[in-house]
């Protein structure tokens, strides 16, 4: 099977850029990545932020940093880059009120947009730049002259140039190498959220427990338990990264290969499909969103209990005697 070419667009202009004003709202994972490459790639950019640590960290990294509400005044394109559950309160108190007919709003993830949580003037562009990685990897390809690729799309396109904004933005925070592949709030939205909830978390560390659980409870000792389900864990998805699930498989032994071959599907089955299904179908509904913000207005009572629960799981405390004996693991931590 031959795949259809992707939509991948790598002629971003960064003179549209230019002569805007930027603001950057927020400056934790995404919002300290976006500001430092603008910057460096020779852009206008300030941070708007509430007083706090990240104020300070914006700030002792040379930004003018003011309250929101004065850089979304000041600002020709405003990125809101603040968590998606406080986004809605972020726009209504500090943002609306200074969004004159032209401005550019930015989004990183579709979530406030797309279930309809923010619902912006329509004289205004509102577009997406979401960039396929944390914000740390992002600067740090950036620094190195090479790029993270973006999603991007308009979901309004006041001023007739939404789509060319977002590409100049993209390779803005991208670096010169890097490109982007258009789409639409609704398609990244759903297929993130569907990502993290299905492998990446959710998926992945309940695979992990179980299996961790099995062996355990089968009478073997944890600390094999962790190196075989969790520890290892990373050495095969490199592979994945790097290589896909077929290049994976020539580097693991023949044995490995058959065990995957043969069990893996008896695993994810029916059964798992079917749920996987339901997942999907409670996020393009807006049924997760809701709850989401619901438990936010609720002061995260679930989130925390389950939260907590995690931490008291036998895995943690292993895994931590476990890491203690490869002190290089502590050299290399994205956290
Ligand atoms: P973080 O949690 O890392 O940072 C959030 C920032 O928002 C912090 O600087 C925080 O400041 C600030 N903030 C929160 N509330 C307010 C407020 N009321 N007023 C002013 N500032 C506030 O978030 P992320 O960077 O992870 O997420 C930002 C966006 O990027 C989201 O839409 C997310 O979905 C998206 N995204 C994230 C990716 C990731 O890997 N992290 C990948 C791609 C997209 P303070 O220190 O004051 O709390
Ligand atoms: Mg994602």
């Amino acid at each position: 099977m031959s795949a259809p070419p992707i939509p991948y667009r790598t002629d971003g202009d960064l003179s549209l850029l230019s002569n805007l004003s930027i603001a950057i709202i927020g400056y934790g994972s995404q919002g300290h990545a976006h500001a430092l490459n603008l910057r460096d790639s020779g852009l206008q950019v300030m941070v708007g932020a509430r007083p706090g640590s990240s104020w300070d960290r914006a700030s002792e990294a040379g930004f003018e940093v003011c309250p929101v509400p004065e850089a979304a005044a000041r600002a020709d394109l405003i990125a809101l880059l603040v968590n998606d559950e406080f986004q809605l309160d972020v726009f209504k108190e500090s943002i609306a009120p200074y969004l004159s007919a032209g401005k550019r709003l930015v989004f990183a993830h579709g979530f406030a947009i797309h279930f309809g949580f923010i619902q912006p003037p329509p004289d205004i562009d509102v577009i997406l730049v979401a960039p396929k990685g944390p914000g740390r990897l992002i600067r740090k390809l950036f620094s190195e002259g090479l790029g993270v690729p973006s999603l991007v799309a308009a979901h309004q396109n006041a001023t007739g140039l939404a789509l060319d904004i977002a590409l100049a933005y993209a390779k803005g925070i991208g670096g010169p190498a890097s490109g982007a592949i258009e789409t639409s709030f609704k398609q990244e939205c759903e297929t993130d959220l569907f990502g993290e909830q299905a492998v990446l978390c959710g998926g992945m560390s309940a695979l992990v427990k179980a299996a961790f659980e099995t062996l355990v409870e089968a009478g073997y000792p944890p600390e094999l338990a962790y190196f075989e389900c969790l520890h290892e864990l990373k050495l095969t998805v490199d592979l994945m990264h790097e290589s896909g699930i077929s290049g994976m498989r020539k580097a693991i032994s023949d044995t490995a290969q058959f065990g995957d071959l043969t069990r893996g599907p008896r695993l994810i089955g029916e059964t798992v499909r079917a749920e996987m299904k339901q997942v999907l179908q409670e996020i393009q509904s807006g049924q997760f969103a809701r709850e989401w913000m619901e438990e936010n207005r609720a002061g995260r009572p679930l989130f925390n209990a389950l939260t907590e629960e995690g931490q008291d799981h036998p895995i943690e405390s292993v895994g931590e005697a476990v890491r203690a004996l490869m002190p290089w693991i502590q050299n290399s931590k994205k956290i």
